[in-house]
């Protein structure tokens, strides 16, 4: 499909000489609508640079790349795409606002609402581990395959949710609970290696798992973790199991997926 697009604006070019002055455009797939809080895929002719943000996206040999929009993101996105002969051009997408849940949540510990200061000073250490994590970016898309379920249970939180914790409005929801028993054995969601494997003040046992290209998931409040950091993990393989540890009013999984550093939503890369 890319080759015939390529094709066919060359030909353009030659039928109409008014136009020879404008260059092919590159051949690019992407949606050209998307929400906000979407991981993004699209492909590209292999070789050309795709910028995002100013970061430039790794594009694999067959010309694969993917980025993640913010729960708020503005309206539009903007991609730069230099083809291999260098013609550069700027590609928008337009980004659908969504509308976010309001959750309110009671009986939480306080300090889990507000956190003293050793607690905040072990939150920091553990968002520095969070941020290294979260910055690997390797060259297999194992992503590209889709997420399956770590296990199937009642949706009780979705990404995005405005949260209201005891009464005090808090940073938005931004991953999937799936409310299953203590013990639940649960399964990596895609191919890739485990990047972090600890237990976490707010998540608790929390495990991170990178799928290519930056996309890494998260599970928290495990029960029990049943891989280490650095090790290889496939698709459905047991990882651990599922509790209630960190901040939890009772036992689920909390799922979040992430490009780099932001927060995106699994939900539409489940089945
Ligand atoms: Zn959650």
């Amino acid at each position: 499909m890319s080759n015939r697009a390529t094709t066919l604006s060359r030909r353009a070019a030659l039928a109409l000489p008014a136009l020879l002055l404008a260059r092919p455009a590159a051949a690019l797939i992407l949606p050209e609508r998307v929400s906000q809080g979407s991981l993004v895929t699209g492909r590209a002719d292999p070789g050309t640079r795709v910028t995002f943000e100013g970061r430039n996206l790794r594009v694999s040999p067959d010309g694969l790349f993917v980025f993640g929009l913010k729960r708020d993101a503005e309206p539009q996105a903007t991609l730069t795409i230099t083809a291999p002969n260098g013609h550069r051009e700027e590609r928008r997408i337009t980004v659908t606002p969504r509308e976010w849940d309001i959750q309110r949540l009671e009986g939480l510990p306080g300090r889990m609402v507000t956190p003293d200061a050793e607690a905040l000073a072990r939150i920091r250490a553990e968002q520095e581990r969070l941020n290294a994590a979260r910055r690997t970016n390797t060259a297999t898309p194992h992503f590209a395959e889709g997420l399956e379920w770590p296990t199937r249970g009642r949706i009780s939180g979705v990404y995005g949710s405005q949260r209201i914790l005891n009464g005090q409005p808090r940073a938005p929801h931004l991953g999937l609970d799936v409310a299953v028993p203590t013990g639940t054995p649960l399964a990596a969601a895609a191919t890739g290696r485990v990047t972090l494997a600890g237990d976490l003040y707010f998540t608790g046992n929390t495990l991170l798992i990178e799928h290519g290209h930056g996309v890494t998931t998260l599970y928290a409040h495990m029960s029990r973790l049943d891989v280490r950091e650095g090790e290889a993990v496939s698709r459905g393989q047991v990882i651990g199991a599922s509790g209630a540890t960190g901040r939890v009013t009772g036992p689920h999984l909390h799922l979040a997926l992430f490009w780099l550093a932001t927060p995106v939503d699994p939900r539409p890369l489940l089945p």
